[in-house]
């Protein structure tokens, strides 16, 4: 049996706590990231960015990065 690792898929977490992204982007995962760690680290150079959050992490697209919760 061959195994197809299928890795993660980080999707952004909106522009606030409360909104979904209007896109539903998600990070296009470079080749051979598997892991969430490294596909955040791909979507670093696309312009991501990763909001702390108290219990986990929040992913944030270059689109809602730049238009915050009001
Ligand atoms: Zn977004």
């Amino acid at each position: 049996m061959t195994v197809h690792p299928i890795g993660v898929e980080v999707t952004c977490d909106g522009p606030g706590e409360q909104r979904d992204c209007p896109d539903s982007a998600a990070i296009r995962a470079g080749f051979g990231s598997i892991t969430a760690r490294q596909v955040r680290a791909d979507g670093r150079s696309d312009g991501w960015t990763v909001r702390r959050a108290p219990g986990r992490l929040l992913d944030v697209c270059p689109n809602c990065r730049t238009h915050p919760t009001p």
